[in-house]
């Protein structure tokens, strides 16, 4: 089944003001209703890192967690979650983060990856990027590399896409939406 963009924007579902006045939220949960469009998902990042030297896929709570499960069991490599504070047992490290009101922390494992290690980081959108970037500053603390930063949604307005590149990590992402 050959990727169509068109198609699997037309199964996203936008919400305005939600949850807050303001945000226009892209709900991502009726791809994961449609098998047809979460396969040609999975597919389009499978066929991608198929052919990249990436030794794990780490994914970001909670929505990235649905991409991540299934792109690391098609390349049949570990997943690594990393979670919002307070999830995970065992020892771990946190990463503060601004959000646009307060901030925020995520966690992950200390053992999930080493040096030498190559990760391909998952969440299902990026709008500023704070949360992709304390997610890579994760991993890096860890030992491991961000080989790439995969979204299924850009909001190339918000300009998190970019920030994650300036840091040297490229960032690959399905589908773009204008605005905020
Ligand atoms: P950020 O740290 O600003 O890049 O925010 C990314 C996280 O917030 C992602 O994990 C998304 O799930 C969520 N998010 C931010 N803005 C939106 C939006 N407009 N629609 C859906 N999810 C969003």
């Amino acid at each position: 089944m050959s990727y169509d963009e068109f198609y699997v924007k037309s199964v996203v579902r936008s919400i305005p003001d939600w949850p807050e006045p303001g945000i226009l939220f892209r709900d991502i949960t009726p791809i994961f209703q449609d098998p047809k469009a979460s396969r040609m998902v999975a597919n389009a990042f499978v066929d991608r890192y198929m052919s990249m030297d990436v030794s794990h896929i780490a994914c970001i709570d909670a929505r990235g967690f649905l991409f991540g499960a299934i792109i690391a069991h098609e390349l049949k490599k570990p997943l690594v979650l990393v979670r919002k504070k307070g999830k995970l047992p065992g020892e771990t490290i946190s990463q503060d983060y601004t959000l646009e009101y307060g901030t925020a922390s995520v966690e992950i494992q200390k053992d999930a990856l080493k040096s030498g290690d190559r990760v391909v980081l998952i969440d299902d959108l990026i709008a500023t990027g704070g949360t992709a970037l304390a997610a890579c500053t994760l991993i890096n603390g860890l030992g491991a590399e961000v080989v790439e930063v995969a979204a299924l949604i850009d909001l190339p307005d918000l300009a998190g896409s970019t920030k994650i590149q300036d840091t040297g990590v490229p960032v690959h992402c399905l589908l773009a939406y204008d605005g905020l």
